[in-house]
């Protein structure tokens, strides 16, 4: 039978034998910064191509042992997702639209000629490990526990073909606010001399490699002051497609709101379509379409474009108040934030946070 008509995997859990304390735990969720700390579990669930998914399991957090042989050292098999809980003030634990996040991973997969994990076992599996880490989930403003699900090929063989054997593993990760004192807006750099994907290529999955290749000009970007690249089309050059971790929204006059549409090279972002909806609820135009690079440029000269931002859930909308690159700089680097971008930001994280109503039940309750 295929994989989604058989019953939910039933989770083993074996509590960690040296979880920290919670003395421990609190010093670390008074400032967790972002990616640098852990819970004390994790998630694995394991697959091969005779058994299929199997042995879900919730145990301690710790390394991974790999046959230098497994094919995610060598051909990169891998893919991800990202996704958030979130404290109310009640004290309950949420996350948004984590099935939207599944079969974005559904999709990875398909990609990455890996197996897909049931959207219902993807949902366990996060309801899992908040389960026994709920404690890891902090309450101050703007903070979560960040969530990262990823998916390996763990095969001992050097032949390149899918892999017969995976891995599914779920790791928590205490994020504080992603900004101090107040939404920055920020630089981005336009990353002219690289692309991160190619029609046919995998520019749409969440794969491992995809990050790899944007390393380069990231660094390039910081180098010139900025906070994020932009890459256009691969095959033109001309159009926008997205930023190294997030999708771009241009704002014209009060009442439309553009972004690049899908084309097959970039990430469709839970934030990006979570906007979207939110924008049509104000009444906005959404349009999805062609967006070039003269467009923004003659834009922003013209006065059409009022705001530009960028969205994800690391940082959920981040002003964009200049676009540089050799000889080249749209937009003022001392922009404030725009007022519909924060609108925006606003609504979407009051949402997240149960401070206004989910009207679209959007969240699940973990
Ligand atoms: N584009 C890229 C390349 C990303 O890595 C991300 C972060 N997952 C996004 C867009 C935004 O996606 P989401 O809103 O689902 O976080």
């Amino acid at each position: 039978p295929a994989a989604t008509d058989r019953a939910p995997l039933a989770f083993t859990v074996t509590p960690s034998t040296h979880a920290r304390s919670a003395a421990e735990r609190e010093a670390i969720l008074a400032d967790p910064g972002f990616g640098k700390n852990f819970t004390d579990h994790m998630v694995t669930i394991d697959w091969t191509v005779d058994e299929g998914w199997h042995d879900a399991r919730v145990t301690a957090y710790g390394p991974l042992l790999l046959d230098p042989a497994s094919s995610v050292l060598h051909y990169a098999q891998e893919i991800f997702e990202g996704l958030k809980a979130y404290r109310h003030a009640d004290g309950s634990i949420w996350t948004f639209r984590p099935e939207k996040n599944a079969e974005r991973m559904q999709r990875s997969a398909r990609r990455l000629a890996l197996p897909e994990l049931p959207v219902g076992d993807f949902i366990q599996s996060i309801k899992q490990i908040v389960a026994v880490d709920g404690d890891w989930v902090p309450s101050a403003p703007e903070t979560s526990l960040y969530l990262r699900p990823f998916m390996i090929a763990n095969e001992t063989f050097l032949g390149v073909r899918a892999a017969h054997k995976v891995g599914y593993y779920v790791i928590a990760s205490p994020a504080g606010a992603y900004f101090h004192g107040g939404v920055a807006p920020v630089k981005i750099w336009l990353a002219a001399d690289y692309s991160r994907a190619g029609r046919g290529g995998t520019g749409a999955a969440k794969c491992g490699g995809n990050y790899a290749a944007s390393l380069l000009p990231q660094m390039e970007a910081n180098e010139n002051g900025c906070a994020q690249v932009l890459f256009l089309d691969g095959e033109t050059g001309t159009r926008i497609d997205e930023l190294g971790g997030m999708n771009v929204f241009f704002v014209h006059g009060t009442d439309t709101l553009v972004t690049p549409r899908l084309t097959g090279s970039i990430l469709e972002g839970v934030t990006r379509d979570s906007i979207m909806q939110l924008a049509r609820d104000r009444g906005m135009t959404v349009e999805e379409r062609e967006v070039t690079l003269d467009e923004w440029r003659d834009g922003v000269a013209s006065g059409a474009i009022t705001e530009v931002f960028a969205c994800g859930t690391a940082a959920v909308v981040t002003p964009i108040a200049q676009l540089k690159g050799k000889d080249l700089e749209i937009g003022d680097a001392d922009a404030p934030a725009g007022e519909i971008t924060m609108a925006i930001r606003q609504e979407l994280t009051d949402i997240q946070y149960g401070r206004r109503p989910d009207r679209h039940g959007w969240l699940t309750r973990l």
